[in-house]
């Protein structure tokens, strides 16, 4: 149920915190592939809306293989089978798959509408830009409960030794 108490500027924006070590390993994936996209989970907890602090928290990777093989470079795909996968690795080091990651080679860190169309509610999508094979920003998402279009999400920088 809605509250109508006051709430602090940004409060409405959510957050995903990640560490320093996680983040570069999305960013080496990226590289990696290049110059198709990258893709895999996002392993981790999320504590719930309305609570302060670190809500939502990547404490994993689970990498996927990019199956398009009839665009590779600009779309990805997760397949029920990855999400089954992705379920069952997140299940054995008791985290939840709490969103994606994926790379756009040569093309911003913004969602495209194939994404839009691709995506649920609720889950994180992180996307790395990476340009000449050198990974460059990185910006994460939620697509709004009426799937019409994403909100960006701030990702927080953990800075301590990797879990
Ligand atoms: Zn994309």
């Amino acid at each position: 149920m809605k509250t109508s108490a006051p709430r602090a500027a940004m409060a409405d924006e959510a957050t995903l915190w990640i560490s320093g070590h996680l983040a570069e390993k999305i960013r080496a994936h990226g590289a990696e592939t290049y110059p198709h996209e990258c893709c895999g989970a996002l392993l981790g907890r999320d504590a719930g809306s309305g609570s302060e602090g670190a809500a939502r928290e990547v404490l994993g990777l689970f990498p996927l293989i990019n199956r398009r093989d009839d665009s590779p470079r600009n779309r990805f795909s997760v397949t029920a089978q990855d999400v089954l996968q992705a379920d069952k690795a997140a299940q054995e080091q008791g985290l939840e798959v709490i969103g994606w990651y994926h790379s756009h080679p040569d093309h911003p860190a913004r969602p495209s509408q194939y994404d839009r169309e691709h995506a649920w509610p609720w889950y994180s999508y992180v996307i790395v830009s990476v340009h000449n094979g050198a990974p460059q920003e990185m910006t994460s998402w939620r697509l709004d409960d009426d799937r019409e279009a994403f909100s960006p999400e701030g990702i927080e920088i953990r800075h301590r030794a990797a879990v």
